[in-house]
């Protein structure tokens, strides 16, 4: 199934590549016991049930079910083909694939490239003599960049010619109309030429999680440009919505602080990054939206909403502060003093200050609700305030959450907790379990584990018990394959075997499998105890299936059968130790 890729290869990626690493990178994970634990990105949850084993490289997820190894996971996530994920992971550690025949790049690949292409065409430009002083002076003087963060970030520039990118990516076997659909050229609709999106302009890449520019931001550069700020428009691979500007570069930061700051501009952004304070994303230009909110739940708790003071976007955020709630994070308002934004704050002050000035920082409520003593309020006026934080309160999901966020209104506010309530919503029921994963036999998901633990013990298993005695969903073929990868090559390898099964139930089943653990006891003797159990709840199931057949009979007054089914299901019963 590995295609053009030779399998000694494929090893050697798996060797290489390490699953809590490479998911690490797109969720949150908490180490819990030999595994690690977060909240899975494939169905929505509030409680973490997404399991990350390092010593047997699968995941499983115990709410939907989902479960595989560090390839199937980018498959899943990044809807990546097999060759692209084995390709993405080779790249990531260095491992030289054998060349393939050339092959027709996608659509969206052919995007990328432009982008990529587009990058550097920006990059050269800052040593054009002609623009040099001007670059001197705007990057390193007025913004006070270094050029380490300029190289890091691919800051470049767009300059003053209406083909500049176009002649450039011609060279880069890109056509115009190739650039025009990654969003970096136009088509004159009176001429039907192409000319270039961005003229003089200083270019910022923006990057998907993954890393890859899927977009610019252009700062202008001529004095009296109305458009200080243009940005590539959205395309199949940049969709802005979904995007924090900064955040492949800020991720782990992130991760690891627990908390982000969220900055409006690609500056503010650059200074606080330069200065060392690396758990930062910017909004950049778009309304903060639950896609963001969400993306970002994934990596903190808590967000400091770092704008100037009287920003449009930071009221617009403001105006959609349930979003960061119903994603987890907790929003803390920090104000630069009057006059400043970040970037120039963190510039002139250091990030010690900006430290300081978060510790300053303020609840979303005592924001909201700062000037508002409610003792010299009119009941009108309280009224007013009430169905505020009830209609908010009321489009928090989770109850824990809500109940906080109630309890931190009706302090501030000096109002009974009750006064909150009326609106909000009940609490949900604990979300059901699916129902394939209900369903599982979880005797027989055990006594699969063992021998993913210790192999060799399944000798000791495949005289007694075949794989048509079990019955759990996908445990047939599961054993079946167990049996055969250990005749084959002596071993059960669950990051190996996941790639060979198409079906998703059996898939789950591994998975899930591969997450039972059996820490230091003596398998052997435990083996045996197995056996016996698979074996009484095969009887079990055949008895119970008589006997409806049994009552069938009986229904029907068919004695014979009656008898002969009495009969077996004595004889069941009584071998039954
Ligand atoms: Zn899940």
């Amino acid at each position: 199934m590995a295609g053009r890729i030779p399998e000694n290869k494929i090893d050697e990626i798996r060797t290489a590549a390490d699953i809590v690493e490479i998911i690490s990178g797109y969720v949150a994970l908490k180490k819990r016991g030999r595994n690690f634990m977060g909240l899975c990105p494939f169905h929505n949850e509030k409680t973490p049930s997404f399991s990350v084993s390092p010593d047997k490289q699968i995941f499983h997820c115990f709410g939907c079910g989902k479960g595989g190894n560090v390839f199937t996971f980018l498959m899943e996530y990044e809807k990546l083909s097999f060759i692209e994920a084995i390709k993405s992971l080779a790249d990531r550690y260095g491992i030289a694939l054998p060349r393939y025949e050339k092959k027709e790049d996608t659509r969206t690949e052919r995007m990328l490239y432009a982008n990529s292409v587009a990058a550097e065409f920006f990059q050269k430009n800052l040593k054009n003599k002609t623009y040099r002083e001007k670059i001197e002076y705007y990057l390193y003087q007025k913004r006070g960049l270094k050029p380490e963060i300029v190289e890091k970030f691919q800051i470049g520039l767009a300059i003053d010619d209406w083909h500049g990118l176009e002649a450039y990516a011609r060279k880069k076997d890109i056509k115009p109309q190739e650039l025009a659909e990654a969003g970096l050229a136009i088509k004159s609709d009176k001429t039907g030429e192409y000319y270039d999106r961005f003229r003089m302009r200083l270019m910022i890449p923006i990057y998907n999680l993954g890393g890859k520019i899927v977009g610019f931001g252009g700062r202008t550069l001529k004095k009296g440009e109305p458009a200080k700020y243009m940005n590539s428009p959205e395309t199949p691979i940049y969709s802005k919505s979904f995007i924090l500007y900064g955040m492949n570069f800020s991720k782990t930061a992130i991760r690891d602080a627990g908390s982000a700051f969220l900055v409006e501009g690609y500056f503010d952004f650059l200074s606080l990054f330069q200065a060392g304070i690396e758990n930062v994303v910017a909004v950049s230009g778009t309304a903060f939206t639950p896609q963001q909110a969400k993306l970002l739940g994934r990596f903190a708790q808590k967000s400091y909403l770092f704008f100037d003071s009287d920003s449009a976007g930071r009221n617009a955020t403001l105006r959609s502060v349930e979003h960061f709630y119903n994603a987890g994070i907790d929003p803390i308002i920090v104000n630069p003093p009057q006059g400043h934004d970040p970037d120039s704050f963190v510039r002139e002050h250091g990030a010690a200050a900006v430290h300081e000035l978060t510790e300053n920082g303020i609840s979303y409520i005592s924001f909201r609700f700062n000037k508002s003593d409610t003792s010299a309020m009119t009941s009108r006026e309280k009224e007013t305030v009430v169905r505020e934080v009830r209609s908010l309160a009321g489009k928090i999901d989770d109850p824990l959450k809500r109940d906080i966020f109630i309890a931190s209104a009706s302090e501030r506010l000096t109002l009974p907790v009750s006064s909150f309530r009326s609106d909000t919503k009940h609490s949900k029921m604990v979300e059901k379990l699916p129902e394939r994963v209900r369903n599982t036999n979880v005797l027989e998901s055990e006594f699969l584990s063992i021998f993913v633990t210790r192999p060799p013990l399944i000798e000791t298993a495949w005289n007694d018990i075949s794989p048509d005695d079990l019955s759990g969903p996908g445990h047939k073929a599961l054993y079946a394959l167990m049996i055969e990868s250990y005749r084959a090559s002596g071993e059960i390898n669950p990051d190996k075997l996941i790639e060979a099964i198409d079906d998703e139930v059996e898939k789950s089943g591994l998975s899930f499998i591969s997450t039972l653990e059996w820490g230091d006891l003596d398998l052997s003797g435990i083996v045996k105890e197995y056996k016996q159990m698979i074996l009484n709840q095969k009887r079990d199931r055949q008895i119970s299936g008589l006997k409806e057949q049994l009552a069938e009979a009986e229904k029907k007054a068919d004695r014979e059968t009656a008898q002969k089914l009495t009969q077996e299901i004595k004889y069941l019963l009584e071998k039954r130790p």
